[in-house]
């Protein structure tokens, strides 16, 4: 027993205290934590009395510490069963019956292990050996210690292998470190001592309880068993603040109460606490800021500079308006400098998952349920602080299973006008540290920033999404409207030929009625009492109306389909002129009208479809003539300029109202204040036919009226 094996016990003596102490110490009321400590009391004071036991003394003082070993490991099989039994749980879950049973053994155990019954004699042997004579009740010890063992291992295996993630990694760390531990220390401290007869080994049993309290450290720096890092870390923080602050104020006593020294009083001391006071009220915040620095330093390398994140995060949500890139390019962005394994953002409508941007986490990240869960946690959580919830923070619980389920280790809350819009998820940091409080500063100020910006994007995206709509919709209604307008355009097309027909098949009967009508009252007017021939009269002038009326409605109808043929010939307007006159010459004289054509050259020719130009005649003079009173005078002059001719019709009939002139050359455009009303009638055909044969023959046509002062229809035509 050197010096070597003191310091071997000294060191794993202090580990496995400072481990119970810590876990404790870490949250008193959780049973894991609980049964973690009192694991590590007892390999503490095994290791002890275990030493005690081997230092060299006479062989009474020796069995009774070789008895005392025996009595504090005498629990330790219990306890390990109870903590895999409870792990990770904070509630003591193991049912009475059950307690009763393992209090029996481990009280028997207890009571025999200060008994001859297990160790009857101790023999001291040379180079300050010993060996052990066993009695009866060591077979107790073995079922009972060994058994529990068992236990605890098998109820480690089945939650290992019913666990995922995270948990079954810390769950498998365990399990390795009791094996390791109780096998090897099975093996050096009892097979050995028992079977063997041999206390060789002894000394170097404490030793593997090392394995137990280093795989479970390394699970909580690594894997955060039992979430004690960041207590630590925050433990170093208020202890060197605290050595700091003694440091200044004892310090700055001593210095200025040395200053002071001559006029040392109690005024002065006075004064000089009052000032330390001030002092350490003052620099106590920038002093724990400064602390915290160096620490988080110390315990997390991966350092980032906050503000310059800040500002590129600023930028990002600036640049992108769409939805996707904005969330991939923020998570990029914190998964890169705060190095984090994964993260999400789970967007919310009405308190539901509305959609998911994730890159790291698998599947559905939460279920319904622990969704639920988590925003019902978050919205209450809210109104009293920032709202982030941190994984190593939470007491077991609940929400701490549902993170712990779905490797999260921080959720920072979204939420816009008090309303929660969804949540950033996050994983465990790369490096496996625990998130620092520099980082958690970092996502409380860009929680408000980056919830404006997501709800400016989901804005957006509604907004591009509607439209998208509107346009489908337009697009479906504006192919309706063609299909209705196609229809519409055969409707009229059919309209059109049925007027072209029925005016075909009318015209060749008519001019029949009117021809053999015509016969009669000029070639047999003789045979005819007056009264026959009024009334035969009639009907000759109505079969006119008639025929004329159908002819109109067949221009109208081959305007519209494009059907009129113009053969253009050239000729004198003036012959023309003379030729309506003279047809019109019965007409005129029945009104007792009188017609003058006048030509400033009277050779102007042009190149038209005479037919056409003779119809434009005929309706402009027949219109002076049915338009004007009886006896009043009508012209027809005939000029050129600017490469047309130019005919002017006028009459001293009551004019055109200034409102009609604009409708006279529409369809069935009737002015009802015709002052004089035409004995025939009309069809408000005519001038609609006429301009359409000016201009279709390459001329215009306008008028000129005033109420009262006649009327002058004016039309050109290209000079041939
Ligand atoms: P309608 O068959 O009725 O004569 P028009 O198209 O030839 O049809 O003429 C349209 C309307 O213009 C007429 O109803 C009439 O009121 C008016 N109008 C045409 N010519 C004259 C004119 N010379 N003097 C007065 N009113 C006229």
């Amino acid at each position: 027993m050197g010096l070597f094996a003191s310091v071997v016990v000294g060191f794993t003596f202090l580990i496995n205290l400072l481990l119970g102490f810590t876990a404790y110490n870490n949250n008193p009321k959780s049973w894991t934590n609980r049964l973690l400590a009192i694991l590590t009391v007892i390999l503490a004071s095994w290791t002890i009395f275990n030493f005690f036991a081997l230092l060299p003394g006479n062989e009474a003082t020796r069995l009774f510490w070789v008895r005392i070993v025996m009595l504090v490991t005498s629990p330790m099989g219990a306890v390990t069963y109870l903590l895999a039994s409870i792990f990770p749980k904070d509630k003591f879950s193991v049912s009475n019956k059950k307690l009763s049973v393992i209090y029996a053994i481990v009280l028997v155990t207890a009571v025999m292990s200060m008994s001859p019954w297990m160790f009857t004699s101790l023999k001291n042997l040379p180079n300050e050996n010993f060996s052990l004579t066993p009695g009866p009740a060591i077979a107790l010890f073995a079922v009972s210690h060994l058994g529990l063992t068992t236990l605890a291992f098998i109820v480690l295996i089945k939650k290992f292998r019913q666990s995922k993630g995270r948990l079954r990694f810390q769950f498998l760390l365990f399990l390795l470190g009791n094996i390791f531990t109780f096998t090897l220390i099975t093996v050096s401290n009892f097979v050995a001592v028992v079977f063997l007869g041999t206390i060789q080994y002894t000394f170097i049993g404490p030793t593997f309880t090392l394995f137990l309290a280093g795989f479970i450290t390394y699970a909580i720096v690594k894997h955060r068993f039992l979430d004690i890092r960041l207590f630590v870390v925050r433990s170093v923080t208020y202890a060197l603040l605290i050595i700091v602050l003694a440091f200044i104020y004892a310090y700055g006593f001593y210095v200025i109460g040395q200053l002071l020294l001559p006029v040392h009083s109690e005024i002065s001391e006075f004064l000089i606490t009052t000032f330390l006071a001030l002092v350490m009220a003052f620099s106590f915040q920038p002093l724990r800021r400064f602390i915290q620095r160096i620490t988080n330093n110390v315990f997390y390398q991966e350092h980032y500079d906050a503000a310059q994140l800040l500002g590129k995060m600023g930028r990002i949500m600036a640049t992108n308006i769409l939805i996707e890139p904005l969330t991939a390019e923020i998570i990029k962005q914190l998964l890169n400098n705060l190095k984090i394994s994964r993260g999400a953002f789970l967007l919310l409508k009405n308190g539901n998952l509305n959609s998911k941007y994730t890159d790291g986490f698998s599947g559905d990240i939460l279920s319904e349920k622990d969704l639920q869960i988590l925003v019902t946690h978050v919205s209450q959580d809210k109104a009293a602080a920032d709202g982030i919830v941190v994984f190593e923070e939470l007491a077991e619980g609940k929400i701490k299973e549902v993170l712990r389920k779905a490797d999260i280790s921080v959720v920072v809350p979204l939420s816009s006008k008090k309303e929660l819009i969804g949540l950033l998820v996050l994983g465990e940091k790369s490096s496996g540290n625990v998130y620092n409080s520099e980082d958690i500063n970092f996502l409380e100020i860009l929680a408000p920033e980056l919830s404006v910006a997501i709800q400016n994007s989901e804005s957006y995206e509604e907004i591009r999404k509607f439209n998208i709509t509107l346009q489908q919709e337009i697009e479906k209604a504006t192919q309706n409207l063609k299909a209705v307008n196609q229809k519409l355009k055969e409707m009229d097309q059919l309209k059109d030929e049925f007027i072209s027909i029925t005016s075909h098949e009318l015209r060749t009967p008519m001019t029949a009625i009117k021809s053999y009508v015509w016969m009669v009252l000029n070639r047999h007017a003789d045979t005819l009492t007056p009264k026959t021939h009024e009334y035969l009269d009639r009907v000759y002038k109505s079969s006119d109306r008639l025929i004329r009326l159908v002819n109109d409605m067949l221009n109208v109808s081959r305007i519209e389909s494009g059907r009129v043929i113009l053969t253009p010939l050239k000729f004198k307007l003036l012959d023309l002129a003379e030729d309506i006159k003279r047809e019109v010459q019965a007409r005129l004289a029945e009104k007792k009208q009188t017609v003058t054509v006048s030509a400033g050259d009277p050779e102007i020719m042009v190149l038209a479809d005479r037919e056409k130009v003779q119809q434009v005649f005929e309706n402009l003079v027949g219109n002076s003539m049915k338009y004007s009173p009886d006896g009043s005078p009508i012209s027809i002059e005939i000029s050129a300029d600017k490469g047309f001719a130019k005919v002017t019709v006028s009459d001293k009939g009551k004019g055109i109202g200034k409102d009609d002139l604009s409708k006279l050359f529409k369809k069935f455009s009737r002015v009802e204040n015709s002052q004089i009303a035409p004995p025939e009638g009309g069809t408000g055909l005519g001038l609609y036919i006429t301009k359409q044969f000016v201009e279709l023959s390459g001329g215009k046509i306008w008028v000129e009226s005033e109420m009262g002062k006649g009327s002058k229809f004016i039309f050109s035509l290209p000079l041939a």
